[in-house]
């Protein structure tokens, strides 16, 4: 590998700020391998010779105030980019190209961040495999047969395969911190409010948040830092005073409560993801953090829960795309006719089966007995969680219930497709902010994540207790560029 696209996020900024690379190297070593990599599928679109002179204007006339100068940095295909197409994944926007730029992304920009494209992604962040996007399976740089995991695939593809520094995805279930655990890389899904909604392509409204992927956690600090912020275009962002999470981030968590939930312990878990629960269980220990048994009684009711409130959001989310006012129209004999081509040849196969679990579930006679129940069952998994609080400062589980599966292994099983999910929608369902660091591999070799949850709006304790535990684990991710000829 490059020098350069070896190094991380942190390491490059000061490379930058010192002046020992410029920008223009930099991103023409990140273009070339990206050029390279076209064997994975992780890009969508490539905005190179945009990048390319963006870096040579940063040169020109560099500004090392900003937190990230002149790096460049490749982003999820469901975050809208001021006249760079924006696809989500799907059919019916391939040729949407958006007049307006989402907050998460302006940010980046306005810290000296500089687009190398679009990545691919599962159509509409629906699915944990990056198997139903419109343009394509990614493969995991890992091994050429195992999927990335999904929704944000082609972000946790070019993260563990280093065709971007550092990039960022979208978490409705757990598609940051999956994808995250399947490649080897570090993935944070923040507490709900934290990061701006507006501009990323809606799948389920209440459950979305945008955050970082990255090589390590301090990476990860550093983006977090710079997309967090307060934005009055989305009613759902919350005011709250927000740490400088990188300068802040320390390893020092002595006396902090760790919580173990027993729920978590689920029929038919591997060995293998049990020995590397017990293994972070007594890292966390080794750094002075006490270990508390908790319960998390509601647990068994998350994944349902969420296959009914996501699907039942995503069905209302997705009524905009008509053939009218976005993208792609299939030619009808009248109005109705139009409409109902456009959704059948726009929408894959996955997101047609949630739009219609989620219009069952809304309709009457069945509101009451699914959705509202639902809403409810929510609230008892959120109150769960809050009671845990009262004990312990954080939560310790696998992120995954198994390590990356093989590429059509589990497409026509949509159920144990689902099932991916077990450990991370709970989460979601909460609102609260959880991160998946690499700890371990298992028999084949393949990578395998732990997830930390963290308090409500307590994104710099989280990360200083996955700092810790990620210098204890000392993990090493084993990729060793199959797919560069
Ligand atoms: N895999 C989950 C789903 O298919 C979560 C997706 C996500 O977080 N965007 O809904």
């Amino acid at each position: 590998m490059n020098s350069i696209t070896s190094q991380s996020l942190t390491t490059l900024v000061k490379n930058i700020k010192n002046k020992k690379l410029s920008s223009q190297e930099v991103t023409k070593a990140f273009i070339e391998r990206s050029e390279k990599s076209k064997d994975l599928n992780a890009y969508i679109t490539e905005d190179y010779a945009n990048a390319l002179s963006k870096a040579k204007k940063f040169d020109q006339n560099p500004n090392f105030d900003l937190k990230i100068p002149g790096i460049p940095i490749a982003v999820k295909d469901l975050f809208c980019t001021y006249n760079v197409k924006t696809t989500a994944g799907s059919k019916i926007l391939s040729n949407f190209v958006p007049t307006y730029e989402s907050t998460v992304t302006q940010n980046i920009w306005n810290e000296g961040g500089i687009l190398l494209g679009k990545l691919n992604c599962d159509e509409f962040a629906m699915g944990s495999s990056n198997e139903t996007s419109f343009f394509g399976n990614v493969k995991n740089p890992i091994d050429k047969d195992l999927v990335p995991g999904g929704s944000s695939g082609g972000s946790a593809a070019a993260i563990s395969g280093h065709l971007t520094p550092i990039t960022i995805g979208t978490d409705t279930g757990g598609s940051i911190r999956q994808p995250a655990s399947f490649t080897g890389t570090v993935g944070l899904k923040p507490t709900y409010g934290s990061c701006s909604r507006y501009g990323i392509v809606a799948f389920a409204s209440s459950l979305d948040q945008a955050g970082p992927m990255a090589q390590s956690v301090e990476d990860c600090a550093l983006l977090q830092e710079i997309i967090s912020t307060y934005d009055p275009k989305d009613s759902t962002s919350i005011d709250f005073k927000r740490n400088s999470l990188s300068k802040e981030l320390t390893r020092e968590i002595k006396g902090k409560k760790i919580g173990i939930p027993k729920e978590y312990r689920v029929d038919g878990m591997p060995v293998e993801i049990e020995k590397l629960w017990q293994k972070g269980i007594e890292y966390a220990k080794d750094c002075g953090a006490e270990i508390i048994d908790i319960s998390l009684p509601h647990t068994k009711y998350a994944l349902p829960t969420y296959y009914i409130v996501a699907p039942a959001e995503a069905s209302s989310n997705l009524a905009r795309y008509d053939g009218v006012k976005y993208g792609f129209r299939s030619k009808g004999e009248n109005l109705i006719d139009m409409y109902e081509k456009t959704r059948s040849d726009g929408f894959g196969e996955e997101v047609q089966r949630r739009i219609i679990i989620g219009t069952y579930v809304l309709s009457s006679g069945y509101y009451d007995a699914y959705y509202l129940k639902a809403q409810k069952v929510r609230k008892l998994i959120k109150n769960d969680f809050d009671h845990a609080y009262k004990k312990v400062d954080a939560i310790i589980t696998p992120s995954t219930p198994s390590s990356a599966f093989k590429i059509g292994e589990k497409t026509n099983d949509p159920v144990s497709m689902y099932l991916n999910d077990i450990f991370t929608v709970p989460v979601n369902l909460a609102g609260l902010p959880a991160i998946s660091i690499p700890a371990g591999h298992d028999t084949k070799g393949y990578p395998l994540g732990l997830q930390i949850i963290g308090k409500a709006f307590q994104e710099q304790e989280l990360l200083n207790i996955a700092y810790a535990l990620e210098e204890k684990i000392n993990f090493k991710n084993k990729v060793n560029d199959w797919w560069i000829k």
